[in-house]
């Protein structure tokens, strides 16, 4: 990795450090989201394909749905490639959460290889926090709902990532369990 590459790294964790400030992770009031984005980046680096663009992409993939960065600053700062996954990672606003949930899967198979990486990554590191959350934060329902729609996602990202996907159905399992759900029951 270049010098050029770990400083752009050490800037996109700042820049989402600050930017999700007092902000929590799904299910778990007590810790930042930043433990989130964190855990994403070393999911994502698992991958024998994760590249220098794919980390720095990883740390900033929901700055633009969750906070106040544009696309724009963030091609100013690491330019149109990290802007562009960036942008593949990131929600019409506008629509309804069902709608999001649904567009994501349908249109997964069409995003890069390094977006396709990151949402296995996110989507496994989101599993891992509702498995463990307190029930009083995130309910039953909710996490059946996020279960089943991860399962759909990894239906639609498969081939992407061996390892990844690996990750993605071990954390879904270990939900699962936390719902006392026989194993494979949670997809639709
Ligand atoms: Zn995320």
């Amino acid at each position: 990795m270049t010098p050029d590459g770990l400083r752009q790294i050490a800037d996109a964790l700042a820049l989402a450090a600050r930017a999700h400030a007092g902000q929590s992770r799904k299910g778990h009031p007590d810790q930042p989201q930043i433990v989130h984005i964190a855990d994403v980046a070393v999911r994502v680096l698992r991958s024998a394909d994760a590249d220098t663009e794919t980390m720095i992409a990883a740390l900033l993939h929901d700055t633009v749905e969750d906070t106040d960065v544009t696309l724009y600053q963030i091609e100013e700062s690491f330019g149109k490639t990290i802007a562009g996954i960036v942008a593949e990672l990131t929600d019409d606003p506008t629509l309804p959460e069902a709608e999001r949930r649904r567009r994501q899967v349908q249109e997964a198979p069409t995003r890069s290889g390094r977006a396709r990486r990151i949402k296995l990554a996110d989507k496994a590191s989101n599993l891992a926090a509702l498995a463990t959350a307190d029930p009083s934060a995130v309910g039953e329902d909710e996490r059946q709902t996020y279960l089943a729609w991860a399962l759909d996602m990894l239906a639609a990202l498969r081939g992407t990532d061996a390892v990844l996907e690996a990750d993605l159905a071990a954390e879904a399992e270990r939900l699962r369990l936390a719902l006392g759900l026989a194993p494979g029951e949670g997809a639709e």
